[in-house]
């Protein structure tokens, strides 16, 4: 008699951890540099297949100053935790030589998590903390985020907030959030 051999499994099964969607800012030296320098970092934290990043765009400073922005969305599989994950971008931001001389200064990068343990169209952890609040308290209402969020997850639903097409619609609305695609 022969011992039933398992069939190999058709599937491929995901990564171990959760999908994160990180948002990227910069507005200070060569913010379009900056920002693909800051996808390639990103993409060593995440699990082998699974990173993806949106084009890049630009947009008027919202509750800040200086020049336009350059801003971007990746997503990742991660095995790190929410605070691990936070740490891993904050050392990134400090590589980049980020300083915070007060808040909401022009920033050489910021790097933000938006939504951490996303599974299919449904947006993850609502958590809050001293360090850290998910989803991302501005990501529902910033159009320098919707935009590039919208390009990775058209049908994503931002838990509390609502579909992310709807928020953009409801961001391009306002004329004080001016946010167009420069980049591939
Ligand atoms: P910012 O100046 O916008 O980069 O804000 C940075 C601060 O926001 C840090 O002290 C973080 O601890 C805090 N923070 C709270 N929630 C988040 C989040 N979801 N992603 C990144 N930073 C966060």
């Amino acid at each position: 008699m022969t011992t039933p051999t398992p069939s190999p499994t058709a599937t491929s099964e995901p990564a171990p951890g959760a999908t994160v969607f990180v948002g990227l800012g910069a507005n200070l030296g060569d913010a379009r540099a900056t920002l693909r320098d800051a996808l390639t970092a990103l993409r060593a934290l995440a699990a082998p297949g699974s990173f993806a990043a949106s084009s890049l765009y630009a947009s008027a400073p919202v509750d800040s100053s200086g020049p336009d922005y350059v801003n971007a969305v990746a997503r990742l599989r991660t095995a790190l935790a929410p605070h691990a994950l936070l740490d891993a971008l904050q050392a990134i931001e400090q590589r980049f030589g980020r300083e915070r001389p007060y808040r909401n200064a022009p920033r050489t990068l910021d790097l933000d998590v938006l939504l951490f343990g996303v599974e299919g169209d449904r947006g993850g952890l609502a958590l809050a903390d001293e360090r850290l609040v998910l989803p991302h308290p501005r990501a529902a209402r910033r159009g320098f985020v919707l935009a590039p969020l919208a390009e990775l997850w058209p049908l994503g639903e931002i838990p509390g907030a609502g579909r992310v097409a709807d928020l953009l619609a409801d961001a391009r609305r306002d004329p004080a959030q001016r946010v167009e695609r420069v980049a591939a």
